[in-house]
């Protein structure tokens, strides 16, 4: 169902995964919740005023799907399988930091 990136980028973009992403937002309170585990302070969004916090707070929180989307479409909108990470926790989850698919096209290259 959403096994290529085309699907998964269609699903991210609808209307009830916008709806859904905000609401999960909310019941995290805007706290990546992977920092919060580890006691880590995310970024002080106090210093903002209200309208550039929550811009910032867009920018720097994802909602993750525990169980990957293509792995379990039918947990897509599930609350329980959704997390409020932020952009530096959910790349690490990812494996975003090892600079794989550089190193994958030099040696393609
Ligand atoms: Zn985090
Ligand atoms: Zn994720």
């Amino acid at each position: 169902m959403y096994d290529t990136v085309k699907e998964r980028i269609k699903f991210y973009k609808s209307s009830p995964w916008r709806r859904k992403r905000e609401e999960i937002l909310k019941r995290d309170n805007y706290e990546c919740q992977e920092c919060k585990r580890n006691g880590k302070v995310s970024i002080d969004y106090n210093r903002f005023n209200i309208d550039t916090a929550q811009e910032r707070k867009h920018k720097y929180l994802d909602v993750d799907h525990i169980e990957e989307l293509q792995n379990r479409p039918d947990l897509a909108l599930v609350d329980s399988n959704l997390i409020t990470l932020c952009i530096k926790c959910h790349n690490k989850k990812h494996d975003r930091y090892q600079g794989k698919k550089k190193r994958w096209n030099d040696e393609r290259w």
